[in-house]
This record gives C-alpha cells, sequence and structure tokens, in this order.
C-alpha cells in the first residue's frame, strides 16, 4: 500500500516472540499488538494438550503493592481448571453473603448510622461501624440528606461486611458460615496462585524476538 504523505498516519508495530515451552522441543508463541496486549499460543503438541497460559495480576500477589503489571506462567490445564472452578464458587458465595447481609441486616446499618441527630455524629458512627468512610466529613456535611444516605448505603459492599456485622454484633450464623468459608477460599486461590507463579513454568529460553513495523494510513 503507498504511504500518503498528508494523511493521518499509525503505528502498527507488532512483537512476536516464541519461547521454549515446558518440555523443552517445542515453543509458545507470544504476539504483542500495537495497543500493548499479548496473546500466547503453544505451538507444542504435547503441552498445549496438559500445559495453559495464565496470566496473574502482580497485586494480587503483593496484596495491592503492585502495579498494574500482569505476570505470564504455563501451569498443568487440570490445575488452572481447579482455581477457575474455586475462583467461580468464590463469587457464588460472595454473591450470596452479600444478598443474605442486604435482606437481614442493610435496614439495622442503616437504622444504627443514621440514629444520631447531628449529620457529623452520623458519619463518626458510620467510621466507627464500616471503617473509614469514603469522603471527608467536610464532603458528607456539604451534602444534602439524601445524598448522605446514599453515601452511607454504598458502605454496605463486600470488603467491608466483616467489620459491620462484628459492629452490629448480629447473631447469624449462616452469615459467619458464609464469611468464614468466603476467607478459607479465598486463602486457598492465593496459595495456588503463589505456587503458579513458583513452580510455574517461565517463558524464557530462545527467544527470537522479531520486529514488524508497517505505517498505515488511518481509516
Ligand atoms: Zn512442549
Amino acid at each position: 500500500m503507498p504511504y500518503p504523505d498528508s494523511e493521518m498516519q499509525h503505528d502498527t508495530t507488532t512483537f512476536n516472540r516464541h519461547y521454549l515451552c515446558p518440555c523443552g522441543k517445542h515453543t509458545v508463541h507470544s504476539l504483542t499488538d500495537p495497543a500493548g496486549k499479548t496473546q500466547h499460543q503453544i505451538l507444542c503438541p504435547t503441552c498445549s494438550l496438559t500445559f495453559t497460559v495464565v496470566h496473574i495480576p502482580a497485586n494480587r500477589i503483593t496484596q495491592g503493592q503492585g502495579l498494574t503489571l500482569t505476570l505470564v506462567r504455563l501451569v498443568p490445564l487440570k490445575d488452572h481448571l481447579q482455581h477457575q472452578k474455586w475462583v467461580q464458587k468464590l463469587h457464588d458465595l460472595q454473591r450470596k453473603v452479600l444478598k443474605r447481609c442486604t435482606e437481614k441486616h442493610l435496614p439495622t446499618f442503616m437504622k444504627v448510622v443514621l440514629s444520631p441527630e447531628q449529620p457529623a455524629d452520623r458519619w463518626k458512627m458510620l467510621c466507627t461501624l464500616a471503617g473509614p468512610p469514603t469522603r471527608s466529613l467536610k464532603a458528607f456535611l456539604n451534602y444534602g440528606p439524601r445524598a448522605q444516605e446514599r453515601m452511607i448505603r454504598n458502605h454496605f459492599h463486600l470488603a467491608r461486611l466483616p467489620q459491620i456485622m462484628s459492629g452490629l454484633a448480629v447473631e447469624d450464623a449462616e452469615v459467619q458460615r458464609l464469611l468464614s468459608e468466603l476467607t478459607e477460599l479465598g486463602n486457598k486461590i492465593h496459595l495456588q496462585e503463589l505456587r503458579f507463579l513458583e513452580r510455574g513454568h517461565v517463558l524464557q529460553g530462545k527467544s527470537v524476538q522479531q520486529r514488524h513495523s508497517a505505517v498505515v494510513r488511518a481509516q
């Protein structure tokens, strides 16, 4: 295609790399598109049957300290399927506990937080029950009553539920059971991801890097 001089142009550089597969006889092809998105394909007939590529967000491993970095490993397919099953179960449990708490305990939460007369005291009550509010006291006081209520309501979410439930001193064996099951499952998933990182196959070895660059006309 001829390159017009006056048209807007954009870069469509892609990166092709080949790494050794786990058995070492073939390769894993990695292709990064101009947007920076990378796809991997296991080109080995043996490894493609027993391994799969997983992307593990680094911040899940470092407890929020990592950047948006994603770590890539090749792990046994059966371990990956187990991981997916656990993650699915975790999401189901999260939905279940949130549904039950919203139905049974949200009204009590709202009643307790809204019980003080003064908005400033309501903000402090929210802080006591649900942890540091997402808005400063100053910002909270600038809201109208409706917006204040909405803001309080928004604190009733999964991450704050354990604290809220114990703050309200609610006796709900089912919620307690679900919450501890959630913690246990979360730990199990976390450990498995650590194992993926430590024991998974790292993409390295005979990396053949090819850079295909073309400047094409923007559509
Ligand atoms: Zn292989």
